[in-house]
């Protein structure tokens, strides 16, 4: 299928047209932060934003809290009962190329390994729509972890900025009916696809930040007992949890029992390694030490994944890098990880 294009100004009634089939989600600014949410029905201003949201799109997947099941108790048994089920369609607009990606990764987790209702529930029922990144953070690598800045490998439908024009590329089955199904879009022409290719090309070169991941796998496994290296690369985090939560592959989640008298609801709500008494049980706690935590996030993302599933649980995004309170850097420990295990 041949791309087409879409003026900016048209996006608007492009999202209004969507909106008829679809719950449209866009990137927005919610109590002082950016987020994925609910369209407005007017406002385009992400357009301008250039770059990913604070919070990642997971959020539209794996919510900070979830009910679970609501319980009532009588004499005999336990009586439950599921939320109504979840089944609107919907879009997420202008999702970006490495929080896509990490919808990906989170599948191999919540889709494959494990069928979760919740997630999937959602996941099944939505379209990603992805918008490539033009101006990319400092903080950025994704092209160090098999992505780019306008990578349409995980998305059903792409835009690339092509100027005053976005291209429009159909990538999945569902979202080429979808392109078919959209009356605003115009056939793009080869001037078209050559300001996109040089789109793209200008926006991987601006991921200037780099890191060599090969072999890095086998270099922390090797490495995984040399405390003395982890204790190190751990210093001088705080342990608050926000590289953890705000990064789009990360899904540790804890769950609660909200009860009162004979009933109550069940809820799940984002939990992190990083918090000291994560892995609390009632004889001990493996993870007490900071470094343990640290080693922990470093490694199930860029070893006990790579095992698992065969890919980096890392997409470069960056969030990790941009909000920690103390300039912890993924990257720069992962250059401290020798070729070999110390001795
Ligand atoms: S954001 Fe920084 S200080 Fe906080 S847990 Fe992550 S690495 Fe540690
Ligand atoms: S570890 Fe950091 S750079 Fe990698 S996906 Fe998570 S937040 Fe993004």
């Amino acid at each position: 299928m041949a791309n087409k294009k879409i003026n900016k100004k048209n996006i608007a009634e492009l999202l209004s047209d969507w909106s008829k089939q679809f719950t449209v989600f866009v990137p927005s600014r919610e109590n002082g932060t950016t987020t994925i949410a609910r369209w407005d029905g007017k406002d385009t201003g992400f357009l301008d934003w250039n770059r990913n949201t604070a919070v990642p799109p997971k959020a539209a997947f794996l919510p900070p809290m979830e009910e679970m099941f609501s319980f009532k108790k009588d004499m005999q048994k336990v009586n439950i009962e599921l939320p109504p089920a979840d089944d609107q369609k919907r879009l997420i607009f202008a999702v970006r190329p490495c929080d896509a990606k990490a919808m990906a990764i989170l599948d191999k987790t919540f889709k494959d390994s494990y069928e979760d209702p919740y997630y999937l529930s959602k996941r099944k029922n939505t379209v990603l729509v992805g918008l490539g990144c033009i101006n990319p953070y400092d903080s950025c690598f994704c092209t160090s972890v098999g992505s780019s800045p306008t990578n349409s490998a995980d998305v059903d439908l792409m835009l690339i900025d092509i100027g005053d024009q976005f291209l429009v590329e159909g990538v999945t089955d569902q979202g080429k009916e979808l392109v078919k199904m959209t009356g605003q879009l115009e056939e793009a022409t080869e001037a078209d696809e050559t300001r996109a290719k040089d789109a793209r090309d200008t926006a991987q070169g601006k991921v200037t930040k780099q890191l060599d991941t090969k072999d890095i796998d086998q270099k922390l496994l090797a490495s995984f007992e040399d405390q003395d290296l982890w204790k190190e690369i751990a210093a001088k985090c705080v342990s608050c949890g926000i590289c953890t939560f705000l990064c789009p592959t990360c899904y540790c989640f804890d769950i609660n029992d909200e009860l009162i008298k004979d009933q109550g609801t069940r809820f799940r709500n984002w939990d992190t390694c990083s918090f000291p008494v994560y892995t609390k049980m009632p004889m001990e706690n493996p993870r007490k030490e900071k470094w343990r935590r640290v080693r922990n996030k470093v490694c199930h993302k860029y070893e006990f994944y790579p095992t698992l599933f065969d890919i980096i649980a890392c997409t470069g995004c960056g969030r990790c890098i941009r909000r920690c309170p103390v300039n912890w850097d993924i990257t720069r420990a992962l250059e401290r990880i020798p070729a070999k295990a110390q001795s």
